[in-house]
């Protein structure tokens, strides 16, 4: 048994010793991966859940590897923020996202808001907020048809830096929207004192509506409080038609799902924008 423990120990530093490696690699590539045109974005629907109609799409990174499958943001976004490349890629999916909205605009013949995830570090950038607007003016699309998706955990290092940013992003009409929101403890605290324009209700308790009384009543609360607050909520993860009806009933505003649409490149997601417009 002693010799089989100590097997156990050496197998396992080594598999952690493979995958401190294979994350520096990745890391590296990382690095190539921009300029090689490999990062990729999916988009799917975000839906007003009064209409049942399309009103803006969310963003979602993804990297084609050159001999690997896609790779999910999961895995290379923590890298990412950890390399400092983050910031790079951020204002990347900022300015493709941008011109797509404009192709769909023409294909719709509407106005759809595009939803963007900007993750921490970009938020230690003081001049931020004039990236951006650079960025939007140089696609010329209407700042008013942006909204950045931030974490709580994005303000814990400056929170003062970020609060500021957001409040110039606001003021040139970008929307802020709160994601992942009631994953985190201090959740309501930031509901109050961030200036956010939306909140994001985390897929957790989606999934558990239908199942769990306790949890639809904390779902059915998030949604009065930010009404209260004058915040919209947009539900993650609706799966079927129980979490729909019951998110409608409470009168969430919008929601994105896969009982909508699941993220896809541009190309099906056009035609999913035609179907979810008429
Ligand atoms: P997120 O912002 O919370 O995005 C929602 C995730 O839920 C997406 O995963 C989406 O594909 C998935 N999802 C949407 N609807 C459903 C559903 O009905 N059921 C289920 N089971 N899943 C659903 P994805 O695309 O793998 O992205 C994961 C996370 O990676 C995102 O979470 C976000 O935090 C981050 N991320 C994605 N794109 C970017 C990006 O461009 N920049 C940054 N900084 N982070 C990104
Ligand atoms: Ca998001
Ligand atoms: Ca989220
Ligand atoms: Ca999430």
């Amino acid at each position: 048994a002693k010799e089989q423990g100590r097997n156990k120990i050496f197998i396992y530093s080594n598999a952690m010793q493979e995958k401190r490696v294979a994350t520096m690699e990745l890391a590296n590539q990382l690095h190539n991966a921009i300029n090689k045109g490999e990062l990729t974005l999916h988009y799917q629907p975000i839906i007003d859940l009064k209409t049942e109609k399309i009103t803006g799409l969310e963003a979602l990174i993804r990297w084609q590897h050159p001999e690997k499958d896609l790779i999910s943001p999961m895995e290379f976004i923590p890298i990412a923020e950890n390399t400092g490349l983050i910031h790079q890629i951020n204002l990347w999916v900022l300015k493709t996202a941008c011109l797509q909205k404009k192709i769909w605009d023409k294909v719709c013949n509407c106005s759809l808001k595009i939803s963007v995830n900007f993750s921490c570090k970009s938020f230690e950038y003081p001049d931020l907020a004039e990236q951006i607007k650079n960025i939007i003016e140089e696609t010329g699309i209407n700042p008013t048809d942006v909204q950045l998706e931030i974490t709580e955990t994005t303000f814990l290092d400056n929170l003062q830096l970020g609060i500021e940013i957001l409040k110039k992003l606001q003021k040139m009409g970008i929307t802020i929207a709160l994601d992942d929101f009631g994953t985190g403890y201090s959740s309501l605290t930031y509901l109050i004192n961030l200036p956010i324009d939306a909140v994001k209700l985390d897929r957790d308790f989606i999934n558990k509506i239908g199942h769990r009384k306790e949890n639809e009543i904390i779902v059915k609360a998030i949604i009065e409080l930010a009404k209260a607050l004058n915040i919209q909520v947009v539900a993650e993860g609706i799966e079927n038609r129980e979490q729909l009806s019951f998110l409608k009933n409470i009168g969430c505003h919008q929601g994105q799902g896969y009982h909508f649409s699941k993220p896809y490149p541009p190309y099906v997601i056009e035609e999913q924008i035609k179907i979810l417009s008429s």
